[in-house]
């Protein structure tokens, strides 16, 4: 029997690929084991966001050829249409696998062909995943990105943006649900430009389908991943705000606080649009939770506009800001400007904003002092004590720490009592 072995490296969407792939070679009668060295094909996810992610393939791919000398690698993710890797690679990789190619993976590796007659018409998207967790899931409901962000390669490594029809999303969040998943995750490189459209024409934009998706019944969460604030609609903030099963929490990246550099990173907003969408939120959901990710270092960023950037942060008053220096990603338009803010200066201007995010986060968890919150469930581990440590996330997102009897809540809801917090932690007591 045939093995594999997936290898994923970057961001949920990758791991959400990375799911189907393995439905799609188990379909074709392969099964899965944890070691590339012994395994009959990699299926290696790259990412191409940061230099460094995409560094590590250039180091794994020896290793496995030098230990495996049967093995045949099959490289997919953000690096698979990039001319220059390929260049780097060539002889190395056995497939260069765009995901959307992935119905013709099966021929590309010689494998017996077990599926029905439709199986060549069929898109990426319409194989079912074999999800590595029994609780929690991706749901992409598109692929691929408009938007062109000057920094960002993801346009031209995944291509413009497909939208799933909406009709496909509902029907595999009900299947998941009945299954007994407790969290759903709609992703996309962009939720909110969300669009499908019904039989009588009639437009489904991503708060309709949030809308939809939370009638299902059940005890069970639904959270989104990622928002650009220039489709963050007040119907969106309102309908996260109203649902059932939504969680109250809001992840759209800001990525400056300076007016004049959002322009050269063509965000399109403005750093006044970006506080007013934070005010909107906390008007309507008082409790969400609130992050963001921002990069240092962009070039020409003056002291001035960092300035900015932090005012933004001060204002924002986050609870998660993911801070990134700047590195230029070949192909996109600022890779043609000069990278002119030294490494020091970058990591200066990350230090500064860790500082103010360690503060605002401190601070805002002071409210869940004496509370009693529900929590998923997603790991228990030994402590140094010996003792068993859970940890999992509230309905906010916050991570969630707390003393266990046994191993048996993992991807289970239970209630805690929160006796302490830390900027980004925080803990309690068991309830029930
Ligand atoms: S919205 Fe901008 S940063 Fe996000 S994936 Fe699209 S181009 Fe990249």
């Amino acid at each position: 029997m045939k093995t594999f072995n997936i290898f994923v490296i970057g961001c949920q969407m990758n791991k959400s690929d990375s799911e189907r792939i393995r439905g799609y070679l188990e379909l074709h009668g392969l099964t899965e084991i944890d070691n590339p060295n012994q395994a009959d094909f990699v299926i290696l996810v790259t990412c191409g966001v940061r230099q460094s992610a995409e560094d590590r393939i250039f180091g794994l791919i020896p290793n496995w050829r030098a230990n495996n000398k049967n093995l045949k690698i099959v490289l997919t993710g953000c690096l698979a249409l990039r001319e220059d890797v390929k260049d780097k690679l060539t002889g190395k990789i056995d497939v260069w696998l765009p995901i959307y190619d992935l119905p013709l993976l099966g021929n590309a590796l010689g494998l017996k062909k077990q599926l029905d007659d439709n199986y060549d018409s069929l898109t990426y998207l319409s194989f079912e995943p074999h999800y590595k967790s029994n609780f929690s899931a991706f749901l992409p409901i598109g692929n691929g990105c408009n938007n062109f962000c000057s920094y960002c390669v993801v346009p031209y490594a995944r291509g413009r943006e497909v939208c799933r029809p909406y009709q496909d999303i509902l029907s595999e969040a009900e299947s998941l649900i009945k299954k007994g998943f407790k969290e759903i995750i709609l992703i996309a490189q962009n939720v909110n430009s969300y669009k499908s459209s019904k039989d009588n024409g009639e437009i489904v934009d991503f708060a309709d389908l949030v809308k939809m998706v939370d009638q299902i019944e059940g005890d069970w969460w639904l959270r989104f991943s990622t928002s650009h604030p220039k489709d963050m609609s007040e119907k969106l903030i309102k309908t996260i705000a109203d649902g059932r099963h939504t969680c109250q929490y809001f992840h759209f990246a800001a990525q400056s606080g300076d007016d004049k550099i959002l322009e050269l990173m063509n965000r399109r907003y403005t750093a006044k649009h970006y506080l007013d969408l934070v005010d909107k939120i906390r008007h309507y959901s008082p409790e969400a939770m609130i992050s963001t990710d921002i990069i240092v270092g962009f070039p020409g960023e003056t002291d001035k506009q960092f300035n900015n950037s932090k005012k933004l942060m001060e204002a924002a008053r986050f609870d998660m800001v993911y801070i990134s220096q700047y590195s230029p990603r070949p192909g996109t338009v600022s890779a043609r400007l000069e990278d002119d803010v030294s490494k020091e200066i970058k990591r200066h201007r990350e230090t500064e904003l860790n500082d103010i995010l360690r503060k605002t986060a401190l601070e805002n968890n002071q409210k869940y002092l004496g509370r009693i919150v529900k929590v998923l469930v997603d790991e228990v581990e030994k402590t140094k004590a010996d003792l068993l440590e859970a940890s999992g996330k509230s309905a906010d997102f916050k991570s969630v720490k707390f003393t266990v009897a046994d191993k048996g809540l993992i991807g289970q809801f239970v209630l805690v009592k929160i006796t302490k917090v830390r900027e980004f932690a925080i803990y309690g007591e068991f309830e029930q």
